[in-house]
């Protein structure tokens, strides 16, 4: 039996329970503005299915009535993926948010062979902890890890700041369960590490941004937990010095480092501000800092030591201003609480043209001033907001307007997407990329048209055509139709 859009609200309720429908503008607010407040849009509904059956029901009663289908996780994403912009139909009705959060339960844990299954809304945090729980770490690590789900980890590949040591979340990836669009369940969610039969269909549905279907569970591998971890904060006059620092460290520790985070003055600034307790801790007027976080799981191993030579040994190569190790887990905190504070207080701080890039991490230093020169030269009000994981190559390249001059800008979209272009072009003119590691998602699907490849645009339309010949699954996101 065909279901109408008329009728789908009752029978959506049908398979979920009428509570697990929002239809109601106040129930649907969250769901449709993002994280910063710049994007919002119009849906049908918003169903909260509880299982893989009943998500699978949902979406072919949305097929069979021809309304399209936005996955939503914990809709952290900061390029408008899970946010239902551009994504009215020809005549006029709205999409229907499937919302993750009702299916958030871990599944197994294995401590041996180092797995874990989780359903797809399960929060990145809660997924950290069950691994922790088993003297177990999940590689995968950022700011926004206490609302953010696996589902949409997968489906954004998410990096973070644990990437230098155990790759993003492709790396991290098993298996999968996914609910297709025309609302079959393939069930791949194998826990191996190695699987060659035939084409690895894994692959494309992380950072598919939910165009090719909706992730309903995931196997992800696990890492021995560190027993000892070592945080120091360094201060720097330039990014040579910073990426020369990396390669002597990478010598001396390997891959006991963790993380290495690159901040400049304004970002740090931009901080201060918003969090007026926060106190820097070295040479405050420096134009660069580094946190740099080294682990081990040999509970005896002396990282304190290890970093005090290394430190030594920076120094004496005149790399580094000044550098302050973490005396406590409470100073670790505290550097910490530096570093991930920064996607709030930048949203204080002005409009901050956010752009995450990467490039080869040799041509960093050359990006961030070839950058800087060509946007400060056609729009000198703007500063430079800096955030790097530098170890990736990846910068988070931050041209931001005071609110005030901002308010003056005429044409607010077209600076904004000119601003950003820019900067691209500087990256991808180094062998580098536009989108590192957030997706495409509304925001830059003019972007990834005009800087990729007529054939690479063509392989993955065609992919999308495969998977959605009726062009159902997340509208108007990653690549035109
Ligand atoms: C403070 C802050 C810090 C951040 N730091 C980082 C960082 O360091 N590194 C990084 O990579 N990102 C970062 N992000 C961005 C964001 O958190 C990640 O992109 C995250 O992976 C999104 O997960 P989510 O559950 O919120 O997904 P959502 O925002 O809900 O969705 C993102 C995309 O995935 C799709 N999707 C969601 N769930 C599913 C599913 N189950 N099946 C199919 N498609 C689905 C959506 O349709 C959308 O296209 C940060 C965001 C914030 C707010």
């Amino acid at each position: 039996m065909n279901t109408s859009i008329v009728d789908l609200p009752a029978a959506l309720a049908k398979v979920v329970g009428a509570e697990h429908v929002l239809t109601e503008p106040p129930d649907l607010a969250p769901f449709v503005e993002d994280w910063r407040g710049r994007y919002r849009g119009e849906v049908c509904a918003v169903v909260l299915p509880a299982s893989t059956e009943e998500l699978s029901a949902v979406v072919r009663l949305c097929a069979q009535a021809g309304v399209k289908v936005l996955p939503q996780g914990g809709h952290t994403g900061l390029v408008g993926g899970a946010t239902p912009v551009g994504a009215r139909r020809d005549d006029g009705s709205a999409p229907v948010i499937v919302a993750m959060r009702r299916m958030n339960r871990i599944r197994e844990i294995d401590p041996v062979g180092n797995t874990l299954v989780a359903e797809a809304g399960c929060v990145l945090e809660t997924l950290q902890q069950a691994a922790a729980e088993q003297g177990r770490l999940y590689g995968v690590t950022f700011g926004a890890q206490g609302s953010c789900q696996i589902g949409g980890n997968v489906s954004t590949n998410a990096g973070g700041t644990g990437v230098l040591k155990y790759g993003n979340t492709r790396e991290q990836v098993l298996g999968l369960e996914v609910v297709l669009p025309d609302g079959r369940i393939w069930n791949g969610l194998r826990t191996l590490r190695k699987d060659n039969a035939g084409y690895n269909l894994k692959h494309l549905f992380i950072g598919g941004e939910g165009t090719l279907g909706i992730v309903t569970a995931v196997a992800v591998r696990l890492h021995p937990r560190p027993a000892v971890l070592a945080n120091a904060w360094l201060t720097l006059d330039s990014v040579e010095n910073a990426l020369a620092c990396l390669a002597h460290l990478q010598s001396i520790a390997g891959d006991r480092i963790a993380a290495y985070e690159l901040l400049n003055r304004a970002q740090l600034r931009a901080v201060q501000d918003h969090f007026p307790d926060v106190r820097l801790p070295a040479d405050p007027d420096a134009p660069y800092a580094v946190l740099l976080e080294l682990s081990d799981t040999y509970a005896r191993a002396d990282l304190n030591g290890l970093m005090e030579d290394a430190l030594g040994q920076l120094s004496e190569r005149g790399l580094l201003r000044d550098a302050a190790i973490a005396a406590s887990e409470a100073q670790r905190a505290a550097f910490w609480h530096i570093r991930h504070g920064i996607s709030e207080a930048n949203r204080k701080a002005g409009m901050g043209l956010s752009t995450d890039v990467a490039v080869p991490v040799k041509s960093l230093a050359v990006f961030i001033e070839n950058a800087s020169r060509a946007v400060l030269a056609r729009w000198p009000q703007l500063e430079i907001v800096l955030v790097a994981h530098m170890g990736d190559g990846n910068v988070h390249f931050i041209p931001r307007y005071s609110f005030e001059a901002w308010s003056q800008v005429e044409d607010q979209p077209v600076v904004a997407d000119a601003v950003r272009a820019a900067v691209h072009d500087e990256a991808v003119a180094l062998g580098g990329t536009f989108s590192a590691e957030h997706g495409v998602g509304y925001v830059l699907v003019d972007e990834l048209s005009r800087l990729r490849a007529p054939l690479e645009l063509e392989m993955m339309r065609r992919v999308r055509v495969a998977f959605d010949p009726e062009g159902l699954m997340n509208p108007g996101k990653l690549i035109d139709g």
